[in-house]
Protein backbone atom coordinates (compact mmCIF):
# COMPACT_ATOMS: atom_id res chain seq x y z
CA UNK A 1 0.00 0.00 0.00
CA UNK A 2 1.43 3.44 -0.91
CA UNK A 3 1.06 6.85 0.03
CA UNK A 4 -1.63 8.67 -0.49
CA UNK A 5 -3.07 12.42 -0.54
CA UNK A 6 -6.86 13.14 0.42
CA UNK A 7 -7.59 16.91 0.09
CA UNK A 8 -9.83 18.05 2.59
CA UNK A 9 -9.94 21.57 2.21
CA UNK A 10 -7.74 24.06 -0.10
CA UNK A 11 -8.60 22.16 -3.09
CA UNK A 12 -10.40 24.46 -5.81
CA UNK A 13 -10.88 27.38 -3.00
CA UNK A 14 -7.97 29.21 -1.22
CA UNK A 15 -9.31 28.63 2.12
CA UNK A 16 -9.81 25.45 4.35
CA UNK A 17 -5.93 24.35 4.01
CA UNK A 18 -6.22 20.55 4.87
CA UNK A 19 -3.99 17.44 3.57
CA UNK A 20 -4.46 14.56 4.93
CA UNK A 21 -1.48 11.77 4.11
CA UNK A 22 -2.21 8.18 4.57
CA UNK A 23 0.45 5.50 5.19
CA UNK A 24 -0.75 1.89 6.27
CA UNK A 25 -2.29 2.71 9.78
CA UNK A 26 -1.19 6.19 10.11
CA UNK A 27 -2.90 9.15 9.58
CA UNK A 28 -1.42 12.48 9.18
CA UNK A 29 -2.74 15.89 8.22
CA UNK A 30 -0.89 18.83 6.85
CA UNK A 31 -2.69 22.42 8.05
CA UNK A 32 -6.65 22.32 9.47
CA UNK A 33 -8.11 25.75 8.09
CA UNK A 34 -11.70 26.88 8.14
CA UNK A 35 -13.43 27.62 5.16
CA UNK A 36 -14.23 31.71 4.69
CA UNK A 37 -16.49 33.42 2.19
CA UNK A 38 -18.84 32.15 0.83
CA UNK A 39 -21.78 30.85 2.77
CA UNK A 40 -21.60 27.10 0.86
CA UNK A 41 -17.69 27.32 1.89
CA UNK A 42 -18.09 28.49 5.64
CA UNK A 43 -21.11 25.83 5.91
CA UNK A 44 -18.30 23.40 5.45
CA UNK A 45 -17.08 23.91 8.94
CA UNK A 46 -19.85 22.22 10.42
CA UNK A 47 -20.25 18.96 8.25
CA UNK A 48 -17.73 16.14 10.05
CA UNK A 49 -14.90 15.43 8.02
CA UNK A 50 -14.42 12.33 6.38
CA UNK A 51 -12.02 11.34 8.92
CA UNK A 52 -12.49 11.01 12.50
CA UNK A 53 -10.92 13.20 14.17
CA UNK A 54 -9.36 10.57 17.00
CA UNK A 55 -7.82 8.41 13.73
CA UNK A 56 -5.43 11.19 13.13
CA UNK A 57 -1.96 10.48 14.43
CA UNK A 58 -0.47 13.66 13.89
CA UNK A 59 -0.73 17.57 12.42
CA UNK A 60 1.66 19.60 10.86
CA UNK A 61 1.45 23.20 10.01
CA UNK A 62 2.49 25.40 8.10
CA UNK A 63 1.27 28.76 9.15
CA UNK A 64 -0.80 30.45 11.65
CA UNK A 65 -3.11 32.42 9.24
CA UNK A 66 -6.57 30.82 10.51
CA UNK A 67 -7.74 29.48 6.74
CA UNK A 68 -4.78 26.99 8.04
CA UNK A 69 -4.64 26.44 11.44
CA UNK A 70 -8.40 28.01 12.61
CA UNK A 71 -10.31 24.77 12.40
CA UNK A 72 -7.35 22.80 15.50
CA UNK A 73 -9.60 23.70 18.19
CA UNK A 74 -12.58 21.81 16.48
CA UNK A 75 -10.75 19.05 15.34
CA UNK A 76 -9.23 18.59 19.04
CA UNK A 77 -12.73 19.44 20.72
CA UNK A 78 -13.86 16.43 18.39
CA UNK A 79 -10.94 13.94 19.62
CA UNK A 80 -7.86 14.40 17.94
CA UNK A 81 -5.30 13.92 20.57
CA UNK A 82 -2.00 13.93 18.51
CA UNK A 83 1.36 16.27 18.71
CA UNK A 84 0.93 19.40 16.09
CA UNK A 85 3.93 20.33 15.33
CA UNK A 86 4.74 24.01 13.90
CA UNK A 87 7.97 26.73 14.21
CA UNK A 88 7.96 28.42 17.10
CA UNK A 89 6.86 31.71 15.67
CA UNK A 90 3.60 29.97 14.05
CA UNK A 91 3.40 28.18 17.95
CA UNK A 92 3.32 32.10 19.13
CA UNK A 93 1.21 33.17 16.36
CA UNK A 94 -1.64 30.39 16.94
CA UNK A 95 -1.39 31.50 20.97
CA UNK A 96 -2.50 35.00 19.60
CA UNK A 97 -4.93 33.98 16.74
CA UNK A 98 -6.80 30.69 17.71
CA UNK A 99 -8.06 31.39 21.65
CA UNK A 100 -9.64 35.07 19.84
CA UNK A 101 -10.97 33.39 16.90
CA UNK A 102 -12.69 31.13 19.26
CA UNK A 103 -13.91 34.20 20.81
CA UNK A 104 -15.39 35.81 18.12
CA UNK A 105 -17.11 33.07 17.26
CA UNK A 106 -19.12 33.61 20.46
CA UNK A 107 -19.69 37.34 20.13
CA UNK A 108 -21.30 36.15 16.40
CA UNK A 109 -23.65 33.88 17.96
CA UNK A 110 -24.53 36.47 20.51
CA UNK A 111 -25.07 38.98 18.51
CA UNK A 112 -26.93 36.95 16.02
CA UNK A 113 -28.90 35.43 18.91
CA UNK A 114 -29.53 39.12 20.55
CA UNK A 115 -30.99 40.52 17.33
CA UNK A 116 -32.72 37.46 16.04
CA UNK A 117 -31.02 37.67 12.43
CA UNK A 118 -29.82 34.35 12.53
CA UNK A 119 -31.95 31.03 10.50
CA UNK A 120 -30.72 28.79 13.49
CA UNK A 121 -32.39 29.23 17.39
CA UNK A 122 -29.92 29.63 19.03
CA UNK A 123 -27.09 30.49 17.40
CA UNK A 124 -23.94 28.48 18.32
CA UNK A 125 -20.19 29.29 17.96
CA UNK A 126 -18.09 26.96 15.74
CA UNK A 127 -16.11 26.70 18.83
CA UNK A 128 -15.44 28.70 22.20
CA UNK A 129 -12.20 30.42 22.89
CA UNK A 130 -12.19 27.71 25.65
CA UNK A 131 -12.03 24.90 22.94
CA UNK A 132 -8.97 26.83 21.27
CA UNK A 133 -7.13 27.57 24.83
CA UNK A 134 -7.64 23.43 25.17
CA UNK A 135 -6.45 22.33 21.98
CA UNK A 136 -2.71 25.06 22.34
CA UNK A 137 -0.63 22.76 24.56
CA UNK A 138 -0.58 20.13 21.80
CA UNK A 139 1.37 22.24 19.86
CA UNK A 140 5.22 21.26 19.67
CA UNK A 141 7.67 23.83 18.00
CA UNK A 142 10.35 22.76 15.82
CA UNK A 143 12.80 25.13 14.42
CA UNK A 144 13.43 26.28 10.75
CA UNK A 145 15.69 23.32 9.02
CA UNK A 146 15.71 20.72 11.82
CA UNK A 147 14.42 17.33 10.44
CA UNK A 148 12.22 15.85 12.93
CA UNK A 149 9.94 12.80 13.57
CA UNK A 150 6.06 13.07 13.84
CA UNK A 151 5.50 9.78 13.79
CA UNK A 152 7.38 6.37 13.70
CA UNK A 153 9.22 5.73 10.54
CA UNK A 154 8.28 9.61 8.75
CA UNK A 155 10.40 12.86 8.87
CA UNK A 156 9.72 16.15 8.52
CA UNK A 157 11.45 19.67 7.42
CA UNK A 158 10.39 23.16 8.03
CA UNK A 159 12.15 25.52 5.71
CA UNK A 160 10.93 29.40 5.32
CA UNK A 161 8.33 30.15 2.79
CA UNK A 162 8.58 33.83 3.55
CA UNK A 163 4.88 34.52 3.72
CA UNK A 164 4.14 35.82 7.56
CA UNK A 165 6.26 34.90 10.65
CA UNK A 166 6.97 31.43 11.43
CA UNK A 167 5.22 30.64 7.53
CA UNK A 168 6.70 27.11 6.63
CA UNK A 169 6.97 24.95 3.65
CA UNK A 170 7.34 21.38 4.72
CA UNK A 171 8.99 18.18 3.72
CA UNK A 172 7.13 15.06 4.20
CA UNK A 173 9.21 12.29 3.79
CA UNK A 174 7.57 8.70 4.15
CA UNK A 175 8.00 5.19 2.60
CA UNK A 176 10.61 6.18 0.44
CA UNK A 177 8.53 9.32 -1.17
CA UNK A 178 9.35 12.75 -0.44
CA UNK A 179 6.18 15.19 -0.32
CA UNK A 180 6.79 18.96 -0.08
CA UNK A 181 3.88 21.06 0.84
CA UNK A 182 4.49 25.10 -0.35
CA UNK A 183 2.62 26.47 2.26
CA UNK A 184 1.79 30.26 1.66
CA UNK A 185 4.55 31.44 -0.34
CA UNK A 186 5.50 35.31 0.19
CA UNK A 187 7.27 37.61 -2.45
CA UNK A 188 10.67 37.55 -2.73
CA UNK A 189 10.84 41.46 -2.60
CA UNK A 190 8.53 41.44 0.55
CA UNK A 191 8.65 44.53 2.34
CA UNK A 192 8.54 42.57 5.46
CA UNK A 193 9.28 39.36 5.49
CA UNK A 194 13.07 37.38 3.83
CA UNK A 195 12.28 35.97 0.98
CA UNK A 196 11.33 32.28 0.61
CA UNK A 197 13.63 29.56 1.22
CA UNK A 198 14.67 27.16 -2.44
CA UNK A 199 12.52 24.20 -2.74
CA UNK A 200 14.30 20.88 -1.43
CA UNK A 201 14.45 17.52 -3.39
CA UNK A 202 10.50 15.92 -4.08
CA UNK A 203 8.49 13.25 -6.02
CA UNK A 204 5.50 15.09 -5.13
CA UNK A 205 4.88 18.91 -4.95
CA UNK A 206 1.87 20.69 -3.31
CA UNK A 207 1.83 24.34 -4.64
CA UNK A 208 -0.54 27.25 -3.22
CA UNK A 209 -1.88 29.02 -6.53
CA UNK A 210 -3.95 32.23 -5.02
CA UNK A 211 -2.34 34.42 -7.69
CA UNK A 212 -1.99 31.32 -9.93
CA UNK A 213 -2.97 33.91 -13.13
CA UNK A 214 -1.25 37.03 -11.81
CA UNK A 215 1.50 39.31 -12.09
CA UNK A 216 1.67 41.58 -9.67
CA UNK A 217 2.70 45.24 -11.19
CA UNK A 218 5.69 46.45 -9.96
CA UNK A 219 4.71 49.27 -7.71
CA UNK A 220 5.97 49.30 -4.16
CA UNK A 221 3.02 49.88 -1.16
CA UNK A 222 5.11 53.64 0.10
CA UNK A 223 4.15 54.63 -3.34
CA UNK A 224 0.68 53.21 -3.65
CA UNK A 225 -0.05 54.58 -0.03
CA UNK A 226 1.26 57.63 0.02
CA UNK A 227 -0.92 59.52 -2.81
CA UNK A 228 -4.44 57.54 -1.31
CA UNK A 229 -3.48 58.54 2.31
CA UNK A 230 -2.48 62.27 1.31
CA UNK A 231 -5.88 62.27 -0.65
CA UNK A 232 -8.32 61.29 2.22
CA UNK A 233 -6.01 63.18 4.87
CA UNK A 234 -6.48 66.55 3.01
CA UNK A 235 -10.20 66.51 2.84
CA UNK A 236 -10.28 65.30 6.64
CA UNK A 237 -11.36 62.13 5.94
CA UNK A 238 -10.53 58.51 7.86
CA UNK A 239 -9.36 55.81 6.14
CA UNK A 240 -10.49 52.51 7.46
CA UNK A 241 -8.01 49.70 6.99
CA UNK A 242 -9.38 46.17 7.22
CA UNK A 243 -5.86 44.27 7.81
CA UNK A 244 -4.50 40.75 8.56
CA UNK A 245 -3.61 41.17 12.17
CA UNK A 246 -0.71 38.94 11.38
CA UNK A 247 1.72 40.22 8.76
CA UNK A 248 -0.16 42.93 6.55
CA UNK A 249 -0.64 45.06 10.01
CA UNK A 250 2.80 45.06 10.74
CA UNK A 251 3.32 45.81 6.61
CA UNK A 252 1.41 48.57 6.37
CA UNK A 253 2.66 50.38 10.18
CA UNK A 254 6.23 50.46 9.11
CA UNK A 255 5.36 51.94 5.49
CA UNK A 256 3.37 54.34 7.34
CA UNK A 257 6.31 54.61 9.28
CA UNK A 258 8.85 55.36 6.12
CA UNK A 259 6.09 58.06 4.65
CA UNK A 260 5.83 59.98 7.93
CA UNK A 261 10.11 60.09 8.08
CA UNK A 262 10.11 60.88 4.62
CA UNK A 263 8.14 63.80 5.40
CA UNK A 264 5.25 62.02 2.58
CA UNK A 265 2.88 62.34 5.37
CA UNK A 266 2.12 65.11 8.29
CA UNK A 267 3.95 63.70 11.31
CA UNK A 268 0.99 64.64 13.13
CA UNK A 269 -1.36 62.18 11.36
CA UNK A 270 -2.80 60.40 13.95
CA UNK A 271 -2.66 56.28 13.20
CA UNK A 272 -4.25 53.92 15.05
CA UNK A 273 -3.62 50.04 15.41
CA UNK A 274 -7.22 49.02 16.59
CA UNK A 275 -6.84 44.53 17.13
CA UNK A 276 -5.57 43.35 20.08
CA UNK A 277 -4.27 40.85 18.41
CA UNK A 278 -2.04 42.98 15.62
CA UNK A 279 -1.14 44.73 18.64
CA UNK A 280 0.35 41.36 20.52
CA UNK A 281 1.64 40.54 17.07
CA UNK A 282 3.61 43.28 16.45
CA UNK A 283 5.52 42.81 19.80
CA UNK A 284 6.18 39.38 18.40
CA UNK A 285 8.52 40.90 15.79
CA UNK A 286 10.90 41.69 18.37
CA UNK A 287 11.04 37.64 19.58
CA UNK A 288 12.10 36.41 16.15
CA UNK A 289 14.23 39.05 14.44
CA UNK A 290 15.89 35.87 12.51
CA UNK A 291 13.11 35.70 10.29
CA UNK A 292 11.76 39.12 8.94
CA UNK A 293 14.19 42.59 7.32
CA UNK A 294 13.22 45.31 10.28
CA UNK A 295 16.26 46.19 11.67
CA UNK A 296 15.99 46.56 15.83
CA UNK A 297 15.06 50.39 15.35
CA UNK A 298 12.61 49.82 12.40
CA UNK A 299 10.89 47.08 14.93
CA UNK A 300 10.45 48.98 17.99
CA UNK A 301 9.27 52.07 15.52
CA UNK A 302 6.61 49.75 14.61
CA UNK A 303 4.94 49.33 18.32
CA UNK A 304 5.50 53.59 18.49
CA UNK A 305 4.13 54.57 14.89
CA UNK A 306 0.37 54.17 15.96
CA UNK A 307 -2.09 54.42 18.82
CA UNK A 308 -2.18 50.75 20.18
CA UNK A 309 -5.91 50.29 20.94
CA UNK A 310 -6.55 47.21 23.74
CA UNK A 311 -10.35 47.20 25.12
CA UNK A 312 -13.62 48.08 23.17
CA UNK A 313 -13.99 50.72 25.36
CA UNK A 314 -11.62 52.42 23.75
CA UNK A 315 -12.50 51.02 20.75
CA UNK A 316 -16.04 52.44 21.03
CA UNK A 317 -14.65 55.89 21.46
CA UNK A 318 -12.44 55.90 18.30
CA UNK A 319 -15.90 56.37 16.35
CA UNK A 320 -16.50 60.03 18.48
CA UNK A 321 -13.23 61.48 16.86
CA UNK A 322 -13.47 63.47 13.67
CA UNK A 323 -10.75 62.88 10.12
CA UNK A 324 -8.13 62.95 9.73
CA UNK A 325 -7.03 59.76 10.80
CA UNK A 326 -6.18 56.04 9.76
CA UNK A 327 -7.51 53.33 11.81
CA UNK A 328 -5.96 49.58 10.84
CA UNK A 329 -8.44 46.96 11.97
CA UNK A 330 -9.04 43.26 11.92
CA UNK A 331 -9.89 41.05 10.06
CA UNK A 332 -8.34 42.01 6.12
CA UNK A 333 -10.88 40.86 4.36
CA UNK A 334 -13.37 42.09 6.88
CA UNK A 335 -14.97 38.72 7.82
CA UNK A 336 -15.71 39.70 11.16
CA UNK A 337 -13.73 41.39 14.24
CA UNK A 338 -13.65 45.19 15.04
CA UNK A 339 -13.03 46.10 11.65
CA UNK A 340 -16.46 45.87 10.88
CA UNK A 341 -17.86 48.28 13.30
CA UNK A 342 -15.76 51.07 11.94
CA UNK A 343 -16.87 50.15 8.27
CA UNK A 344 -20.45 50.48 9.74
CA UNK A 345 -19.98 53.91 11.38
CA UNK A 346 -17.23 55.43 8.28
CA UNK A 347 -18.48 53.91 5.00
CA UNK A 348 -21.38 56.25 4.67
CA UNK A 349 -19.10 59.30 4.30
CA UNK A 350 -18.21 60.28 0.76
CA UNK A 351 -15.07 62.14 2.43
CA UNK A 352 -13.60 58.92 3.97
CA UNK A 353 -11.87 56.21 2.45
CA UNK A 354 -11.16 52.31 2.68
CA UNK A 355 -8.11 50.84 1.85
CA UNK A 356 -8.03 47.12 0.89
CA UNK A 357 -4.92 45.51 1.53
CA UNK A 358 -4.32 41.86 0.05
CA UNK A 359 -5.75 39.05 -1.57
CA UNK A 360 -10.00 39.08 -0.78
CA UNK A 361 -11.36 35.88 -0.89
CA UNK A 362 -14.71 35.83 -3.14
CA UNK A 363 -17.79 35.80 -0.95
CA UNK A 364 -16.03 38.09 1.57
CA UNK A 365 -17.26 41.82 2.51
CA UNK A 366 -13.58 42.79 1.11
CA UNK A 367 -14.67 41.17 -1.77
CA UNK A 368 -17.99 43.44 -2.05
CA UNK A 369 -15.88 46.62 -1.20
CA UNK A 370 -13.44 45.66 -3.99
CA UNK A 371 -15.99 45.35 -6.43
CA UNK A 372 -17.43 48.72 -6.03
CA UNK A 373 -20.63 47.53 -4.55
CA UNK A 374 -22.32 50.21 -3.63
CA UNK A 375 -23.94 48.87 0.28
CA UNK A 376 -22.36 46.49 2.30
CA UNK A 377 -24.41 43.80 4.38
CA UNK A 378 -22.98 44.04 7.99
CA UNK A 379 -24.45 42.92 11.41
CA UNK A 380 -27.54 42.09 9.32
CA UNK A 381 -28.19 45.51 7.53
CA UNK A 382 -27.06 46.84 4.41
CA UNK A 383 -24.57 49.80 5.16
CA UNK A 384 -24.33 52.33 2.21
CA UNK A 385 -21.25 52.75 0.81
CA UNK A 386 -20.00 56.37 -0.24
CA UNK A 387 -16.14 56.21 0.80
CA UNK A 388 -13.77 56.28 -1.62
CA UNK A 389 -11.85 52.13 -1.64
CA UNK A 390 -8.80 52.18 -2.63
CA UNK A 391 -7.00 48.66 -3.25
CA UNK A 392 -3.06 48.23 -2.83
CA UNK A 393 -1.99 45.74 -5.35
CA UNK A 394 1.64 45.98 -4.08
CA UNK A 395 0.35 44.67 -0.16
CA UNK A 396 -0.27 41.45 -0.97
CA UNK A 397 1.86 38.70 1.51
CA UNK A 398 1.55 36.23 -1.60
CA UNK A 399 4.21 35.11 -3.92
CA UNK A 400 2.45 36.25 -8.23
CA UNK A 401 2.76 33.60 -10.58
CA UNK A 402 6.14 34.10 -12.07
CA UNK A 403 7.42 34.41 -8.39
CA UNK A 404 5.47 30.67 -7.56
CA UNK A 405 6.96 29.23 -11.21
CA UNK A 406 10.26 30.46 -10.02
CA UNK A 407 9.95 28.71 -7.21
CA UNK A 408 9.35 25.80 -8.39
CA UNK A 409 12.40 26.02 -10.80
CA UNK A 410 14.55 25.62 -7.27
CA UNK A 411 13.82 21.90 -7.30
CA UNK A 412 17.29 20.58 -8.22
CA UNK A 413 14.89 17.92 -10.54
CA UNK A 414 11.63 17.03 -11.58
CA UNK A 415 9.39 16.13 -9.38
CA UNK A 416 6.88 13.17 -10.52
CA UNK A 417 3.82 14.77 -9.95
CA UNK A 418 2.38 18.72 -8.50
CA UNK A 419 -0.80 19.61 -7.71
CA UNK A 420 -2.24 22.72 -7.66
CA UNK A 421 -3.96 23.67 -4.02
CA UNK A 422 -4.75 27.26 -2.38
CA UNK A 423 -6.04 28.90 -5.42
CA UNK A 424 -9.92 29.53 -6.75
CA UNK A 425 -10.69 27.66 -10.13
CA UNK A 426 -9.27 30.08 -12.34
CA UNK A 427 -6.11 30.90 -11.39
CA UNK A 428 -5.50 26.99 -10.14
CA UNK A 429 -5.77 25.80 -13.58
CA UNK A 430 -3.79 28.89 -15.25
CA UNK A 431 -0.99 27.89 -12.84
CA UNK A 432 -1.55 24.30 -14.01
CA UNK A 433 -0.96 25.06 -17.38
CA UNK A 434 1.82 27.28 -17.11
CA UNK A 435 3.89 25.03 -15.46
CA UNK A 436 3.16 22.15 -18.13
CA UNK A 437 3.58 24.25 -21.00
CA UNK A 438 6.84 25.95 -19.39
CA UNK A 439 8.51 23.30 -17.06
CA UNK A 440 7.14 20.18 -18.69
CA UNK A 441 5.70 18.67 -15.60
CA UNK A 442 2.76 16.54 -14.52
CA UNK A 443 0.49 18.93 -12.99
CA UNK A 444 -3.34 18.76 -12.05
CA UNK A 445 -5.81 20.49 -10.12
CA UNK A 446 -7.16 18.46 -7.48
CA UNK A 447 -11.14 18.35 -6.41
CA UNK A 448 -12.21 18.77 -2.72
CA UNK A 449 -12.52 15.43 -1.13
CA UNK A 450 -10.57 13.51 -3.69
CA UNK A 451 -7.85 11.22 -2.91
CA UNK A 452 -3.94 11.30 -4.98
CA UNK A 453 -1.23 8.54 -4.95
CA UNK A 454 2.05 10.65 -4.44
ZN1 LIG B 1 -1.54 32.66 4.79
Amino acid sequence: MGVSITFLGGAGTVTGSKYLVKHEDHKLLVDCGLFQGYKQLRLRNWSPLSVAPNHITALLLTHAHLDHSGYLPLLVKEGFAGPIFATPATRDLCRILLPDSGHIQEEDADFANRHKFSKHSPALPLYTRQDALDALPLIKAVDFGKTFSPLPGWKATFSPAGHILGAASILLEVAGRRILFSGDLGRPDDLLMSPPADAPAADTVLIESTYGDRIHPVENILLELAPALQRVAKRGGVAVVPVFAVGRAQALLHAIHLLKLKGELPSSLPVFLDSPMAVHTTHLFEHHPGEHRLSKQDTQALTHCATMIQSTDESRALAARHGPMVILSASGMATGGRVLHHLAHYAGDHRNMIILTGYQAPGTRGDTLASGHKTVRIHGRDVEVNAEVVQLQSASAHADANQLLAWLRTLPQAPDQVYIVHGEAGPADTLRARIHRELGWRAQVPEQGSTWPT
